[in-house]
C-alpha cells in the first residue's frame, strides 16, 4: 500500500471506531508518527494533508523540522530530557510525555522566556509496567496541584501508553483506566482548568483506544510504515 492508501484505510478504520463507540470521528485526531521513516517520506505525509507529526527524539526530529518545521504541528511525544527542553521548545507545539516535576519546571522556565505557552499532557502508567515512563495513576492529582502555579504550562490533558498484546481487546482497561482518571479529575476541579484531551492508541490498538475515548491518536507503521 503507499502512503494515501494507508491514510483511507485508516481513516476508515477510525470511522468505523467511532460509529461503534457513537463518538464523531472529528473529535479524533490523527498523529502521524514519522519516527521510522526519511525526511522525503515526512514530506510526503504532510503532502497528503496530515498536519499532525509526532516524533520522540529531538535528535532524530531535527533535520525533518528543520525542514518541515512551518507545515505542521509538532509533538512530541517520548520521554523528554530535561537537558533537550531547549531544544523542543518553541518547535513542538505539543509535549506528551509530562511526567515529572523538574521537566514540568524547565518546561514553564523556557517556556516563559519564549513568552509562550506549551500544551502537555501528563503521562501516566496505568498498565503498571515497569518499563513505562509515566506517573502511577495515585500521584497524578497531586502531580496537578504542584504544577497548577506554571502559568506558562497549558495541561490540555493525559496520555498513556497500553502494553502491545497480541489481542488488542486486552489493551481496553488500560485505555479505559485513563479515561475513568480524566473524568475523576474533571469530577473533583482537580486541575486549573478541564481536562478535555486523552492521547492515548498506537497502531496495534488505536481501535480499543477510540472505543474508549481517545482524542489524540499516535500512529507510526499503520500509517506513515517503516523504512
Ligand atoms: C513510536 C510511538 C508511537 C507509534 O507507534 P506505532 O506502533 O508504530 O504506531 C506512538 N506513541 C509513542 C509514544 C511512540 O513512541
Amino acid at each position: 500500500m503507499n502512503l494515501q492508501n494507508r491514510v483511507e484505510h485508516v481513516s476508515g478504520l477510525v470511522e468505523q471506531a467511532c460509529a461503534r463507540s457513537g463518538r464523531s470521528s472529528a473529535d479524533v485526531n490523527l498523529i502521524a508518527v514519522t519516527k521510522y521513516v526519511s525526511l522525503e517520506t515526512a514530506r510526503q505525509v504532510l503532502d497528503c494533508g496530515l498536519a499532525h507529526i509526532g516524533e520522540n527524539r529531538w535528535q532524530d526530529a531535527r533535520d525533518k523540522w528543520e525542514a518541515l518545521g512551518d507545515r505542521g504541528t509538532w509533538h512530541f511525544i517520548g520521554h523528554l530530557q530535561t537537558n533537550k527542553v531547549k531544544e523542543v521548545i518553541g518547535r513542538f507545539t505539543y509535549i506528551h510525555s509530562l511526567d515529572r516535576l523538574s521537566l514540568a519546571k524547565e518546561l514553564d522556565k523556557r517556556a516563559e522566556a519564549g513568552d509562550m505557552t506549551v500544551r502537555c499532557f501528563v503521562q501516566v502508567n496505568v498498565s503498571g509496567e515497569e518499563s513505562k515512563y509515566g506517573l502511577q495513576p495515585e500521584e497524578v492529582e497531586p502531580f496537578m496541584r504542584e504544577i497548577a502555579s506554571l502559568r506558562n504550562l497549558d495541561v490540555v490533558g493525559l496520555m498513556t501508553m497500553a502494553p502491545y498484546e497480541a489481542n488488542p481487546e486486552e489493551t481496553r482497561p488500560v485505555f479505559r483506566g485513563l479515561r475513568e482518571l480524566r473524568d475523576e479529575l474533571n469530577g473533583r476541579a482537580a486541575t486549573r482548568e478541564p481536562l478535555t484531551e486523552l492521547s492515548m492508541g498506537m497502531s496495534n490498538d488505536f481501535e480499543i483506544a477510540i472505543e474508549e475515548g481517545a482524542t489524540w491518536i499516535r500512529l507510526g507503521s499503520i500509517l506513515v510504515g517503516r523504512e
